[in-house]
Protein backbone atom coordinates (compact mmCIF):
# COMPACT_ATOMS: atom_id res chain seq x y z
CA UNK A 1 0.00 0.00 0.00
CA UNK A 2 1.17 3.65 -0.56
CA UNK A 3 0.37 6.09 1.90
CA UNK A 4 1.51 8.69 -0.28
CA UNK A 5 2.31 9.39 -3.96
CA UNK A 6 3.59 13.07 -5.43
CA UNK A 7 3.61 13.24 -9.33
CA UNK A 8 5.09 16.28 -11.31
CA UNK A 9 4.91 18.10 -8.40
CA UNK A 10 5.86 21.55 -8.85
CA UNK A 11 5.64 24.63 -6.54
CA UNK A 12 5.83 28.39 -7.33
CA UNK A 13 5.44 32.09 -5.61
CA UNK A 14 3.58 34.83 -7.05
CA UNK A 15 4.29 33.12 -10.19
CA UNK A 16 7.92 32.34 -9.85
CA UNK A 17 8.75 28.32 -10.27
CA UNK A 18 10.88 27.30 -6.96
CA UNK A 19 10.47 23.49 -6.82
CA UNK A 20 9.45 20.86 -10.11
CA UNK A 21 9.60 17.83 -11.30
CA UNK A 22 8.92 16.08 -8.07
CA UNK A 23 7.63 12.27 -7.88
CA UNK A 24 7.88 9.75 -5.20
CA UNK A 25 6.19 8.04 -2.70
CA UNK A 26 5.91 6.61 0.63
CA UNK A 27 4.81 3.42 2.09
CA UNK A 28 4.09 2.18 5.87
CA UNK A 29 7.06 2.26 7.70
CA UNK A 30 8.92 4.27 5.47
CA UNK A 31 11.62 7.01 6.92
CA UNK A 32 12.42 9.60 4.04
CA UNK A 33 14.73 11.78 4.89
CA UNK A 34 14.58 15.26 2.70
CA UNK A 35 17.99 16.65 2.47
CA UNK A 36 18.75 19.64 0.24
CA UNK A 37 20.54 22.89 0.97
CA UNK A 38 18.88 26.29 2.20
CA UNK A 39 16.06 27.63 -0.25
CA UNK A 40 16.06 23.91 -2.47
CA UNK A 41 12.30 23.39 -1.28
CA UNK A 42 12.37 21.03 0.88
CA UNK A 43 9.88 23.32 3.43
CA UNK A 44 7.52 24.06 0.37
CA UNK A 45 7.27 20.42 -0.11
CA UNK A 46 6.00 19.56 3.55
CA UNK A 47 3.74 22.38 2.99
CA UNK A 48 2.40 21.29 -0.46
CA UNK A 49 2.11 17.55 1.24
CA UNK A 50 0.09 18.83 4.52
CA UNK A 51 -2.31 21.05 1.99
CA UNK A 52 -0.97 24.16 3.38
CA UNK A 53 0.65 25.01 -0.31
CA UNK A 54 -1.34 24.10 -3.24
CA UNK A 55 1.13 22.79 -6.51
CA UNK A 56 1.17 24.69 -9.52
CA UNK A 57 1.27 21.67 -11.33
CA UNK A 58 0.79 17.64 -10.17
CA UNK A 59 -0.56 16.52 -7.38
CA UNK A 60 -0.45 14.62 -4.28
CA UNK A 61 -2.65 11.68 -3.40
CA UNK A 62 -3.43 9.63 -0.36
CA UNK A 63 -3.87 6.12 0.52
CA UNK A 64 -8.04 5.63 1.33
CA UNK A 65 -8.82 7.41 4.62
CA UNK A 66 -5.65 9.75 5.12
CA UNK A 67 -6.06 13.17 4.27
CA UNK A 68 -3.48 16.04 5.22
CA UNK A 69 -5.71 17.00 8.68
CA UNK A 70 -4.67 12.97 9.72
CA UNK A 71 -1.08 13.54 9.47
CA UNK A 72 1.33 14.19 12.32
CA UNK A 73 3.66 17.20 11.79
CA UNK A 74 6.70 18.62 13.80
CA UNK A 75 7.85 21.98 12.27
CA UNK A 76 10.98 24.19 13.15
CA UNK A 77 11.42 25.07 16.42
CA UNK A 78 11.70 28.61 15.31
CA UNK A 79 7.79 28.20 14.40
CA UNK A 80 7.13 27.09 17.72
CA UNK A 81 5.07 29.51 20.05
CA UNK A 82 7.03 28.86 23.49
CA UNK A 83 4.56 30.92 25.69
CA UNK A 84 1.47 28.96 24.56
CA UNK A 85 -0.85 29.04 28.06
CA UNK A 86 -1.50 25.75 27.75
CA UNK A 87 -0.74 22.42 30.11
CA UNK A 88 1.48 19.25 28.96
CA UNK A 89 -1.39 17.05 28.40
CA UNK A 90 -3.63 19.22 26.91
CA UNK A 91 -1.11 20.25 24.21
CA UNK A 92 -0.85 16.40 24.08
CA UNK A 93 -4.55 15.59 23.70
CA UNK A 94 -5.10 18.82 21.30
CA UNK A 95 -3.45 15.85 18.19
CA UNK A 96 -6.75 14.60 18.51
CA UNK A 97 -8.57 17.36 17.83
CA UNK A 98 -8.30 16.60 13.63
CA UNK A 99 -10.43 13.07 14.84
CA UNK A 100 -13.22 15.09 17.13
CA UNK A 101 -15.23 16.03 14.15
CA UNK A 102 -18.60 17.62 15.85
CA UNK A 103 -17.92 15.92 19.25
CA UNK A 104 -17.24 18.41 21.87
CA UNK A 105 -15.18 16.46 24.17
CA UNK A 106 -12.06 14.11 23.11
CA UNK A 107 -13.06 10.41 23.09
CA UNK A 108 -11.61 7.64 25.57
CA UNK A 109 -9.27 6.03 22.95
CA UNK A 110 -8.05 9.66 22.29
CA UNK A 111 -7.59 10.52 25.90
CA UNK A 112 -5.55 6.97 26.46
CA UNK A 113 -3.51 7.22 23.13
CA UNK A 114 -2.42 10.85 24.69
CA UNK A 115 -1.61 8.98 27.93
CA UNK A 116 0.56 6.51 25.85
CA UNK A 117 2.23 8.97 24.17
CA UNK A 118 3.35 10.49 27.25
CA UNK A 119 4.38 7.98 29.42
CA UNK A 120 6.72 6.41 26.53
CA UNK A 121 8.23 10.19 26.24
CA UNK A 122 8.46 10.63 29.81
CA UNK A 123 6.04 13.23 30.05
CA UNK A 124 3.51 12.06 32.44
CA UNK A 125 5.47 13.61 35.67
CA UNK A 126 4.71 17.18 33.34
CA UNK A 127 1.41 16.52 32.50
CA UNK A 128 0.05 19.05 34.75
CA UNK A 129 3.02 21.97 33.86
CA UNK A 130 2.62 24.96 31.65
CA UNK A 131 4.30 24.30 28.86
CA UNK A 132 5.84 28.13 28.71
CA UNK A 133 8.09 26.98 31.64
CA UNK A 134 9.71 23.79 29.83
CA UNK A 135 13.03 23.77 28.48
CA UNK A 136 13.88 23.62 24.56
CA UNK A 137 14.65 20.11 24.73
CA UNK A 138 11.37 19.00 26.74
CA UNK A 139 8.85 21.27 24.70
CA UNK A 140 9.99 19.47 21.22
CA UNK A 141 9.48 16.35 22.98
CA UNK A 142 6.00 17.70 23.92
CA UNK A 143 5.49 18.74 20.54
CA UNK A 144 6.43 15.27 19.08
CA UNK A 145 4.16 13.62 21.64
CA UNK A 146 1.53 16.11 19.98
CA UNK A 147 2.06 15.05 16.50
CA UNK A 148 2.40 11.18 17.55
CA UNK A 149 -1.51 11.65 18.75
CA UNK A 150 -2.29 13.61 15.61
CA UNK A 151 -0.86 10.59 13.12
CA UNK A 152 -1.15 7.60 13.43
CA UNK A 153 0.17 6.46 9.99
CA UNK A 154 2.96 9.33 8.62
CA UNK A 155 4.26 11.54 10.82
CA UNK A 156 6.00 14.78 9.07
CA UNK A 157 8.97 16.57 10.83
CA UNK A 158 10.51 19.75 9.59
CA UNK A 159 14.10 19.92 11.18
CA UNK A 160 12.97 19.19 14.35
CA UNK A 161 15.75 19.19 16.48
CA UNK A 162 18.42 21.87 15.11
CA UNK A 163 19.60 23.42 17.92
CA UNK A 164 18.58 20.85 20.67
CA UNK A 165 21.68 19.49 22.92
CA UNK A 166 22.74 16.54 20.99
CA UNK A 167 22.26 13.92 24.36
CA UNK A 168 18.25 15.44 23.76
CA UNK A 169 18.41 14.76 19.72
CA UNK A 170 19.56 11.52 20.23
CA UNK A 171 16.50 10.73 22.61
CA UNK A 172 14.16 11.83 20.00
CA UNK A 173 15.62 10.20 17.59
CA UNK A 174 15.14 6.88 19.47
CA UNK A 175 10.88 8.06 19.97
CA UNK A 176 10.79 7.95 16.50
CA UNK A 177 12.76 5.03 15.81
CA UNK A 178 10.19 3.39 18.10
CA UNK A 179 7.02 4.68 16.27
CA UNK A 180 8.82 3.50 13.08
CA UNK A 181 8.70 -0.22 15.13
CA UNK A 182 5.03 0.61 14.95
CA UNK A 183 4.61 0.80 11.87
CA UNK A 184 4.39 4.93 11.38
CA UNK A 185 6.20 6.11 8.23
CA UNK A 186 7.94 9.09 8.70
CA UNK A 187 9.41 12.34 6.10
CA UNK A 188 12.08 14.29 8.04
CA UNK A 189 13.48 17.44 6.74
CA UNK A 190 17.01 17.53 8.58
CA UNK A 191 20.48 18.97 8.18
CA UNK A 192 21.95 16.45 9.99
CA UNK A 193 23.06 13.92 7.27
CA UNK A 194 24.78 11.42 9.36
CA UNK A 195 21.85 11.04 11.48
CA UNK A 196 19.03 11.17 8.24
CA UNK A 197 21.32 8.46 6.73
CA UNK A 198 21.45 6.71 9.90
CA UNK A 199 18.14 6.30 10.44
CA UNK A 200 16.16 6.71 6.92
CA UNK A 201 15.79 4.17 4.40
CA UNK A 202 15.12 6.38 1.58
CA UNK A 203 16.25 9.54 0.61
CA UNK A 204 14.51 12.73 -1.50
CA UNK A 205 17.29 15.25 -2.49
CA UNK A 206 15.95 18.43 -3.55
CA UNK A 207 17.86 21.27 -5.75
CA UNK A 208 14.89 23.42 -6.56
CA UNK A 209 14.02 20.05 -8.54
CA UNK A 210 14.32 16.38 -7.62
CA UNK A 211 17.69 15.70 -7.67
CA UNK A 212 17.32 11.84 -6.21
CA UNK A 213 14.82 9.48 -4.79
CA UNK A 214 15.59 6.00 -4.09
CA UNK A 215 16.83 3.91 -1.27
CA UNK A 216 19.90 4.93 0.86
CA UNK A 217 22.42 2.80 -0.26
CA UNK A 218 21.60 3.49 -3.67
CA UNK A 219 22.16 6.89 -2.73
CA UNK A 220 25.27 6.72 -1.06
CA UNK A 221 26.61 5.50 -4.66
CA UNK A 222 25.15 8.11 -6.40
CA UNK A 223 26.90 10.77 -8.06
CA UNK A 224 24.80 13.20 -5.81
CA UNK A 225 25.01 11.46 -2.78
CA UNK A 226 28.75 10.93 -2.96
CA UNK A 227 29.09 14.72 -3.52
CA UNK A 228 27.16 16.13 -0.76
CA UNK A 229 28.14 13.01 1.54
CA UNK A 230 31.82 14.67 0.16
CA UNK A 231 31.28 17.98 1.38
CA UNK A 232 29.62 17.12 4.84
CA UNK A 233 32.98 15.30 5.35
CA UNK A 234 35.10 18.12 5.79
CA UNK A 235 35.07 17.79 9.52
CA UNK A 236 38.58 16.15 10.66
CA UNK A 237 38.57 12.65 11.45
CA UNK A 238 41.46 11.11 13.40
CA UNK A 239 43.58 8.59 11.71
CA UNK A 240 42.44 6.92 8.21
CA UNK A 241 39.01 6.01 8.44
CA UNK A 242 37.64 5.24 5.61
CA UNK A 243 34.08 6.49 4.63
CA UNK A 244 31.46 3.80 4.44
CA UNK A 245 33.16 3.56 8.02
CA UNK A 246 32.86 6.46 8.79
CA UNK A 247 29.17 7.30 7.73
CA UNK A 248 28.01 3.62 9.19
CA UNK A 249 28.54 5.40 12.84
CA UNK A 250 25.17 7.51 13.84
CA UNK A 251 26.30 10.63 15.48
CA UNK A 252 23.45 10.49 17.69
CA UNK A 253 22.45 6.75 18.29
CA UNK A 254 23.24 5.08 21.96
CA UNK A 255 26.86 5.46 22.03
CA UNK A 256 27.66 6.27 18.64
CA UNK A 257 27.27 2.23 17.78
CA UNK A 258 26.74 1.19 14.48
CA UNK A 259 23.02 0.17 13.66
CA UNK A 260 23.36 -3.07 13.53
CA UNK A 261 25.47 -3.22 17.31
CA UNK A 262 22.80 -1.63 19.17
P1 LIG B 1 14.13 25.11 2.12
O1 LIG B 1 13.08 24.60 3.07
O2 LIG B 1 14.81 24.03 1.35
O3 LIG B 1 15.12 26.03 2.77
P2 LIG B 1 11.97 26.69 1.03
O4 LIG B 1 10.93 25.74 0.61
O5 LIG B 1 11.78 27.41 2.33
O6 LIG B 1 13.40 25.98 0.99
O7 LIG B 1 12.15 27.81 -0.10
C1 LIG B 1 12.28 27.48 -1.48
C2 LIG B 1 12.28 28.77 -2.26
O8 LIG B 1 11.02 29.39 -2.14
C3 LIG B 1 13.31 29.79 -1.79
O9 LIG B 1 13.81 30.48 -2.92
C4 LIG B 1 12.49 30.73 -0.93
O10 LIG B 1 13.04 32.03 -0.93
C5 LIG B 1 11.15 30.71 -1.62
N1 LIG B 1 10.04 30.93 -0.68
C6 LIG B 1 9.74 30.18 0.40
N2 LIG B 1 8.64 30.66 1.01
C7 LIG B 1 8.24 31.73 0.29
C8 LIG B 1 7.15 32.65 0.41
N3 LIG B 1 6.26 32.55 1.40
N4 LIG B 1 7.05 33.65 -0.50
C9 LIG B 1 7.95 33.75 -1.52
N5 LIG B 1 9.00 32.92 -1.69
C10 LIG B 1 9.14 31.91 -0.81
Amino acid sequence: MTLIRCENLSFAYDGRRVLQDVNFQIEPGDYLAILGENGSGKSTLLKGILGLKAPATGRVTFASGLTPSKLGYLPQKSEIQKDFPATVEEIVLSGAQNRQGLRPFYSKADKALARKRMDKLELSPLAKRSFRELSGGQQQRVLLARALVAGRDLLILDEPFAGLDPLVSQDLYRQLADAQQEGMAIIMVSHDLHASLHHANKVLHLGSRQLFFGSVEDYRQSAIGQSYLGLSRQIPQEGPVGQAEAFDVCEVCAAHEPRERR
